[in-house]
C-alpha cells in the first residue's frame, strides 16, 4: 500500500518558470524546480506538457527562471498560475528583463532569476523533464524570503474558516469581516464579481450550480465558506467587476 499522506511531506519552492518562442511570450507556477549539479550549474524543470509554456521551451531550447518572494502578490501567482498564455499576455501587467538571450524573466515580486539552456529533455508521460544548463543569473532581493509551497498552501487555506480554523489570526478575522463588510456597501442588483486572483467572474445571474449555488443568488447572499471555482480563493478575493 501507498499512504498518499507521503507527498505533503515533500518540500518544495515556488517558481515562475518563463520563455520565448517567436515573438510569443508566456510562463507558468512551477513548484518543480531543483539544481541537478554544481559543475557545470544545472537545474531540472518539470513541466505538464498541456501547459503552452512547455511546447515554447521544447521549441525555442531555452527557458528563464523566477524564484518568488514569500509576500508575492496573489494577482501575480493568479495571472501565472491560473490564466492561459493562449487568452492572455501575461508579461502586459508583470515587471520583467529581457535577457541576453532574449528570455523574458519576471523581475516583480521576486528573489532571483536565472537562464537555462536545454541540454536533456526527458517525456515521463505527462510532463517533460528538462535539464538545463544555467547561463546567466542575478539576486533581485537578498532580504526576502522565498515562497515554499508549503507557505503557500497553508496561507491560502488558513483563511478558510471550514478548513483550518486555527489558522486564522483575531486581527485577520477582523480583516476578512471588513472586507465583507466593504464589498456589501459596494453591491447593486445583479453586479458580477471579479476574482483578484485569476479574474474569475462571478454571475449572479448563472450562481454556482457546481458548489450549489442556484442561478439569482447575489454575492453576498453566498455562503462564506464559497471559494472561486477557478482557483479556490475566497469570497474576500472578489472585487465587483465593472464591465
Ligand atoms: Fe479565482
Amino acid at each position: 500500500m501507498m499512504n498518499p499522506e507521503i507527498f505533503y511531506s515533500l518540500s518544495y519552492g515556488l517558481y515562475l518558470v518563463t520563455a520565448r518562442y517567436a515573438e510569443k511570450k508566456n510562463g507558468y507556477v512551477a513548484n518543480t524546480v531543483f539544481q541537478v549539479t554544481a559543475e557545470p550549474a544545472q537545474v531540472a524543470i518539470s513541466c505538464n506538457k498541456d501547459n503552452l509554456t512547455a511546447s515554447m521551451i521544447a521549441g525555442s531550447g531555452y527557458f528563464g527562471v523566477s524564484v518568488l518572494a514569500q509576500d508575492a502578490s496573489k494577482t501575480l501567482i493568479g495571472r501565472f498560475g491560473y490564466r492561459s498564455g493562449k487568452e492572455i499576455d501575461k508579461f502586459e501587467e508583470t515587471a520583467f528583463i529581457e535577457t541576453p538571450e532574449n528570455i523574458p524573466v519576471v523581475t516583480e515580486d521576486c528573489v532571483a532569476w536565472f537562464t537555462c539552456k536545454v541540454v536533456q529533455t526527458v517525456d515521463t508521460g505527462s510532463h517533460l523533464l528538462f535539464i538545463g544548463e544555467i547561463l546567466t543569473g542575478d539576486v533581485i532581493d537578498a532580504h526576502q524570503q522565498p515562497l515554499t509551497y508549503d507557505y503557500y498552501r497553508k496561507n491560502r487555506h488558513g483563511r478558510s474558516p471550514k478548513n483550518a480554523p486555527t489558522y486564522i489570526k483575531p486581527e485577520k478575522e477582523n480583516e476578512v469581516v471588513e472586507i465583507q463588510k466593504e464589498q456589501a456597501s459596494k453591491t447593486v442588483a445583479g453586479q458580477k464579481w471579479i476574482c483578484t486572483v485569476c479574474d474569475h467572474i462571478y454571475d449572479p445571474a448563472e450562481g454556482d450550480p457546481e458548489a450549489g449555488v442556484a442561478p439569482g443568488t447575489p454575492f453576498e447572499s453566498l455562503p462564506d465558506n464559497w471559494v472561486c471555482p477557478v482557483c479556490g480563493a475566497e469570497k474576500a478575493d472578489f472585487e465587483p467587476y465593472q464591465e
